[in-house]
This record gives structure tokens, C-alpha cells and sequence, in this order.
């Protein structure tokens, strides 16, 4: 075998990786392998394209510190960033990916354009193109959601006019560079346009549905990259964009049909920027509150308690205290299981990452379908910083955002505390009627708090009572 069959092979093994990678993390008790798999992915592809022949010592002092700067932000974004700023780091990975693939081809064109046929050219455009509306979209995205840009969807009359506009004007570019490949402004303008058409279409969409548009521009990071594998040919970069293009679309459907909503929905809807609330919050009458310590007897004595974690629950960076109450009422035999929506907190997966980082048992953590059939059965619920999931208005009220949203059965339960800091709304922006409902008692206060106190009074009266 010669050096670029070496080559070909680790990139071969490298691909493996990255489909296990993806195969491994749609399960959360296989997760963290799956995260293994693809850095062990990347590795080896990036150690087998050192050996690239042609790669001289100037090209390994660029790639070195390519490398250091890549580190000298990576590193700290990863240590750093807080489990609830995960989808706007997300979103800066992707606008950095986006950039680099754009900035590839741009470079790539320039460098090899006599070399290129019709269709290279073709796909380098739309490749460019891509590559840059993804880098100015996924800011966008990543500014919203951290508050730096107004979350409100910004629209104006003939919008869409403008929108379509400037899409044709790229496409149109990309078609007059396939004839015109000496010209050397038309790469530059493609360039510029996808860089606009990427503002242009993040602005007119709330900061609500951003995890949304972060996974749509997630695949199309990854039709970017496909499409440079195919200009570099470089096949590794075809699988991997494949994986991710497929992999981003797959997750925003899921986003989308967890939430009920279709993607015209997500990218016109303008979902949590409207004042809307349901017929509930009309409805809504008086609730009922209650001490940590009468919330903590009633647990105590329940025979099954289903903890409902939301995104207060990673406000709160609450869930090593929820695994303590969880281990205090198993010992007093309490049977413990989780109820994890599949949007609760913030972006797909949350609330696994969050209490598998705490060490809770797979086997605890249920998913909706498999828990709602259960909760009819179940002595008390404890509603942790999680609102939307559980608001029983999804189920009938039409006026409502979220109706048809599938949610957390929670209101069949014989007792249900919420545990938050006030009566404000979540994420959608409406009232819960859950918090009206008779079996409901609102248990005021910060989760991590709340749930602190809990545990040392279910532990304290078992100490007390010398069991
Ligand atoms: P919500 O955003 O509906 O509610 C969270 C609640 O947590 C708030 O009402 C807030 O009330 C409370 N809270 C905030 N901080 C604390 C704290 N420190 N201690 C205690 N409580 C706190 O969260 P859910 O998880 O129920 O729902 C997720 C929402 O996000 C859904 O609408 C979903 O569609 C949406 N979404 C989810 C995505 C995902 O992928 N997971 C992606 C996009 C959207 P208070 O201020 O009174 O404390």
C-alpha cells in the first residue's frame, strides 16, 4: 500500500467514526461513548491529512497555527460556556464551520479555477454561497438567543420581496460564474450576497425558535461541506457533510414535531414573540402554595414521586441536589423516576445531559410515551423549573401557541408541586393552567434552593425518627 491508500484507509476508519459517533449519541446511556467516537473520528482524520503528500514546512507551520488559535478559542468556549448557553455555543460552532468552509472554497477557486469543469464551478458557488449564509445566520442565531441582538422577529413591508431578491441575485451569480470563471469579482459578490441572505433570513424569526433554525443551519453547514468534498474530492468531506446535513435535518424535524409545529411555522411563525395567551390564562382563578416542608412530608410518605425537570432545573444548575432528594426518598422507599420531554430546557437532550452529568440512572429517566400512560397512578409529581412541557392547555385549548404541542400528562397525578421562582410565564410566553389546578401547590423559590431543602428535610425527619 502507498502512502495515499494509508491515507484513504484511516479516512475510511475516521467515517466509521463519525456515523457511530451519531449512532451511539441518539441514546443517552450511550452518549458519552458516542461523543468519544467522533473525536477519536476527527483524530485520525486530521493526523492522516498531515501526511498529505505536498504538505511542505511552511504548510505545517500554517496548519500548527491554524491549530493553536482554533485551541486558544475552542478550549475555553468548551470549559467555560454554561449548560444553558449551550444552543448559542452551538451556534458560533456552526458559524465557524460555515466560515471555513466558505473561506476554503473561495481560496480553492482562486487557486485551481482553470482546472475546473462546469459543474465544480457550479457546486463551488453554491458551496460559497452556503458556507457564508450559514456563518452570518448562525451569529444571528447565537446573538438571539444570548440576548445581544432583540429576540423579536423584525419584519417590514415587502420583506420578502427583498429576501427573494437577493437569493436570485445569488443564484444567478453562481450561474454567470459557470460561464464566466476569469471574472473575479463574481466569486466575492457570491460571497457578499450568501453573507446578507444570511441576516436576512435569521431576522424576521423570534429568539424563540433559534434551537430550531440552529439545527436547519446545521444542515446546511453540512451541504456546504459535502459540497466542497465534492470540489476537493475528498470523500471523507462528503461523508461527514452527509452525516451532518442529514443529522441537522433529522433533529429539526424532531424539534419540530415534539413542539407540533412544521418548519413554514418555525421560519414565518414568529412562535413565543406574539403576546398570545391562551383561554387558560383567562381562566386562570386563584392558586395554592406550599412550604418545603409539607412538600417534603408528602413525598416522603408517597409510595411513587415522578421529578419533572424544565429549564429552570438548568437556570438553577440544580440536578446534583436532585439527585441527592432522589437518593433521600429511595432510602424511605419512595419509588423515584423522572419524566423528560423531548424540548424541555433548551435544546434536544437537556435535561438527559444535565442529570446524566449528575450521575441519575438511565434507567430512571423516561421518556414522555413511555411515562404519560403512568402518571394517573402517581402519588405526588415535582414540577422542577418546567412549565410549557407541562401545561395541560396544549391538550384542548385552540387558541393557545403550544395546542397540539405533546406534553407531560403531569395534571393526572393525585398531587403536583411546582417548584419556581414566581408565576411568570416559560419559554412560550402563557400563562399555565396546571398552576390553577386544585391538585397543584406552587412551592416558591430557586430550584437548587427549594430542592436542597427538601432533601435535608426528608434526611432530617428520617435522622429524627431514628430509623
Ligand atoms: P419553560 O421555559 O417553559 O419554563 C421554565 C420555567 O423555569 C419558567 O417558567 C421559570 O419560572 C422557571 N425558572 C427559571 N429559572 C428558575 C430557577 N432558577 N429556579 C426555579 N425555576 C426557574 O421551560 P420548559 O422546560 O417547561 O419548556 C421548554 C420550552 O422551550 C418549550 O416551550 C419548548 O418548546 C421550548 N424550546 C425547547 C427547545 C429544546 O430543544 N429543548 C428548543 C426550542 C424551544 P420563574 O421565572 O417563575 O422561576
Amino acid at each position: 500500500m502507498d502512502r495515499m491508500n494509508w491515507i484513504e484507509l484511516a479516512y475510511l476508519i475516521a467515517a466509521l467514526g463519525f456515523a457511530l459517533s451519531l449512532k451511539w449519541m441518539s441514546q443517552a446511556s450511550t452518549a458519552r461513548r458516542g461523543v468519544l467516537a467522533g473525536e477519536v473520528g476527527f483524530g485520525i482524520a486530521i493526523v492522516a491529512t498531515l501526511f498529505w503528500p505536498g504538505i511542505t514546512g511552511e504548510g505545517f507551520i500554517l496548519i500548527a497555527v491554524a491549530m493553536l488559535i482554533g485551541s486558544a478559542i475552542g478550549v475555553p468556549l468548551g470549559l467555560l460556556v454554561p449548560m444553558t448557553a449551550m444552543p448559542q455555543r452551538i451556534a458560533l460552532s456552526h458559524a465557524f464551520g460555515g466560515l471555513a468552509a466558505g473561506l476554503i472554497g473561495i481560496a480553492h477557486f482562486f487557486l485551481e479555477r482553470e482546472h475546473f469543469s462546469k459543474f465544480d464551478l457550479g457546486v463551488i458557488g453554491i458551496e460559497i454561497a452556503l458556507g457564508m449564509l450559514v456563518f452570518t445566520g448562525s451569529l444571528m442565531a447565537a446573538g438571539k438567543l444570548q440576548e445581544w441582538l432583540p429576540q423579536r422577529p423584525i419584519v417590514y413591508p415587502g420583506q420578502n420581496i427583498v429576501n427573494a431578491a437577493v437569493l436570485a441575485g445569488a443564484v444567478g451569480l453562481v450561474i454567470y460564474q459557470i460561464y464566466n470563471p476569469d471574472q473575479n469579482w463574481a466569486v466575492p459578490a457570491i460571497a457578499a450576497l450568501g453573507l446578507l441572505f444570511g441576516v436576512f433570513l435569521i431576522i424576521p424569526i423570534g429568539g424563540a425558535d433559534m434551537p430550531t433554525v440552529i439545527a436547519l443551519l446545521n444542515a446546511y453547514a453540512g451541504l456546504s461541506a459535502a459540497a466542497l468534498g465534492f470540489v476537493l474530492d475528498s470523500k471523507l468531506l462528503i461523508v461527514a457533510g452527509a452525516l451532518d446535513g442529514a443529522s441537522g435535518l433529522i433533529l429539526a424535524i424532531i424539534m419540530c414535531r415534539a413542539m407540533n409545529r412544521s418548519f413554514s411555522n418555525v421560519l414565518f411563525g414568529a412562535f413565543g414573540a406574539t403576546d398570545a395567551v391562551g383561554e387558560g390564562a383567562q381562566e386562570q382563578g386563584t392558586y395554592r402554595s406550599a412550604s418545603v416542608d409539607e412538600a417534603a412530608d408528602l413525598m416522603k410518605i408517597a409510595s411513587s414521586v415522578v421529578i419533572v425537570p424544565g429549564y429552570g432545573m438548568a437556570v438553577a444548575q440544580a440536578q446534583h441536589k436532585v439527585r441527592e432528594l432522589a437518593d433521600a426518598l429511595e432510602k424511605e422507599g419512595v419509588d423515584v423516576r423522572f419524566a423528560i420531554h423531548p424540548v424541555a430546557g433548551r435544546m434536544p437532550g437537556h435535561m438527559n445531559v444535565l442529570l446524566a452529568e449528575a450521575n441519575v440512572p438511565y434507567e430512571q429517566l423516561l421518556d414522555m410515551d413511555e411515562i404519560n400512560s403512568d402518571f394517573a397512578q402517581t402519588d405526588v409529581v415535582l414540577v422542577l423549573g418546567a412549565n410549557d412541557v407541562v401545561n395541560p392547555a396544549a391538550r384542548h385549548d385552540k387558541s393557545s401557541p403550544i395546542f397540539g404541542m405533546p406534553i407531560l400528562d403531569v395534571d393526572k397525578a393525585q398531587t403536583i408541586f411546582v417548584v419556581k421562582r414566581s408565576m411568570r410565564a416559560g419559554f412560550a410566553g402563557i400563562e399555565n393552567e396546571l398552576f390553577f389546578n386544585e391538585k397543584t401547590q406552587m412551592v416558591f423559590g430557586d430550584a437548587k434552593s427549594v430542592v436542597a431543602e427538601l432533601t435535608s428535610e426528608v434526611t432530617g425527619q428520617r435522622d429524627a425518627i431514628g430509623l
